[in-house]
């Protein structure tokens, strides 16, 4: 049968502190009954040695003689404590019996004891010593004292005993009635949130990415719980978002350049229009932006996924560079702008192929940005820990807000969509895949107008 976590919890921690309270109690308890036990063992046997020295005092050694006042003053005041005396002279002769001068008072008087002694639960019986009494060095008669053994409670010494066991008791339940409130409350406190978060996370299994974990507990270990739900619902809801953009994406690139085929042929079929070479061409045109289109898409899943495995070697960025450059060369020249490398060799462990690919598209996406008369250049060094690829152009730069953005599929800064420039938003993207499959970065920095900033930080081979 499964629990929840609070109950276990309250029910653990109740556990641990009543077994807690009742030993404490019960040890206290009966640590001081005994202390208070053996002090009054004591106290029963210097109250016999006290009433034989005050008998001794009585008998006068000159005379022979005994007060017989003060033995009864001292009989009576024995009895009232609980010793029943029978004194005797030297030659045996009874002096004072309690019992003689008042039977029926040592009778209650003994009743008594033994009522408040059977009432605190205490075994015992009256027990009779014999003592000797001595004067001066010299046997004066004895005394024999009856009394409740080993010892017993006064109406006071019970009074006390009572009131101290109450005490304990009430202490008792009031720690355990503390434990029960202090158990459920901390059991709450760490239940709650786990039980928030698992509802949190099946909100999140279901879709509802919206959802936050508001409250910040303060156990270190339930806030990095709370942190990380949180951070899984924005991640989620990051990704979700994106796959749906992607979608919409993927059909408004697909969409115009079929229709816009889909128009010309139709015409054609029509006889609207003449199917003449130049038309038949740029559907053509068409098609193969599409086919490269969805070349680029699978380049970028091979890449994301990491089935595209890299085949690393020792590769130099200013002989890459070198190379992109003299293969845009007639591009550049073609659109009057002047495409140079420069710089000095930086070394990189990486696969050659897909890094002339991230160089080919960042000087195609510079020559295609940049207008005639401008400046392309492509600068190689290394430093500490990195090898440094950049690519500077002056071309029409990119806007700030947009800058964020750039390297997300699809994005273009071009509002419009200028079919002319004829790119498809997937090329830095792709680059930025590749740069990061390295364990590398990729930067941007750009002015509108004054042009762009590519660059590629690659860890340094060494
Ligand atoms: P595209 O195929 O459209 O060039 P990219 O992913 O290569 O796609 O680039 C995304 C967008 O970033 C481009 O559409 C363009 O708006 C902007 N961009 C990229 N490189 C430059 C650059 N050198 N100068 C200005 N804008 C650029």
């Amino acid at each position: 049968m499964l629990r929840s976590l609070r109950a276990q919890l309250s029910l653990s921690i109740l556990l641990i502190l009543l077994v807690m309270v009742t030993l404490i109690s019960a040890a206290s308890n009966w640590f001081i009954n005994r202390e208070f036990e053996e002090y009054m063992i004591r106290q029963e046997n210097d109250r016999s040695v006290s009433i034989v020295n005050d008998l001794g005092h009585q008998y006068n050694d000159l005379t022979g003689g005994w007060s017989r006042d003060f033995l009864h003053t001292i009989g009576m005041y024995s009895l009232y404590d609980g010793y029943i005396l029978k004194i005797y002279g030297a030659r045996g002769t009874l002096l004072w019996d309690a019992e003689n001068h008042d039977m029926s008072l040592c009778g209650q008087i003994m009743g008594e004891i033994s009522d408040r002694m059977k009432d605190a639960k205490k075994s015992g019986a009256f027990v009779t010593r014999t003592y000797p009494i001595s004067r001066n060095g010299k046997q004066a008669g004895s005394v024999s004292i009856t009394y409740y053994g080993p010892y017993f409670f006064t109406e006071n010494d019970y009074r006390f005993i009572k009131t101290l066991n109450g005490i304990l008791l009430a202490v008792g339940l009031l720690s355990a009635a503390f434990a029960v409130a202090t158990g459920t409350l901390l059991a709450r406190r760490i239940a709650r949130p786990i039980s928030k978060t698992a509802y949190i996370a099946t909100q999140i299994s279901q879709g509802n990415y919206g959802i936050r974990f508001e409250s910040t507990p303060n156990t270190r270990e339930l806030q990095e719980m709370v942190t990380a739900i949180n951070h899984l619902a924005e991640a989620l809801s990051e990704q979700e978002s994106l796959r749906k953009r992607l979608t919409s994406d993927v059909a408004h690139e697909l969409r115009t350049p079929l229709s816009a085929v889909s128009s010309h042929l139709e015409a054609m079929i029509e006889g609207i229009w003449e199917a003449t070479p130049e038309r038949l061409q740029s559907c053509q045109e068409e098609i193969k932006r599409l086919a490269s289109l969805v070349a680029d898409l699978q380049r970028l899943a091979d890449i994301e996924d990491g089935s595209l495995k890299l085949v690393k070697t020792r590769v130099d960025l200013h002989e890459i560079a070198l190379t992109a450059v003299r293969n845009l060369e007639s591009e550049g020249m073609k659109k009057r702008i002047a495409l140079s490398a420069c710089g000095s060799p930086a070394y990189a462990d990486a696969d050659r192929e897909r890094i002339i690919q991230v160089v080919m598209n960042l000087l195609s996406n510079a020559l295609r940005y940049t207008p005639p008369n401008g400046r392309v250049e492509v600068e190689t060094f290394e430093t500490e820990s990195e090898s440094i690829l950049r690519v500077k152009d002056t071309g029409i730069g990119i806007p700030e807000e947009e800058l964020p953005y750039i390297f997300e599929r699809f994005y273009r800064t071009d509002k419009s969509r200028n079919r002319k420039t004829g790119g498809t938003g997937i090329g830095l993207t792709i680059a930025k895949s590749i740069v990061e499959s390295h364990g590398g970065k990729i930067t941007v920095e750009s002015t509108v107008g004054e042009g762009s900033r590519f660059t590629v930080l690659l860890p340094k081979q060494r």
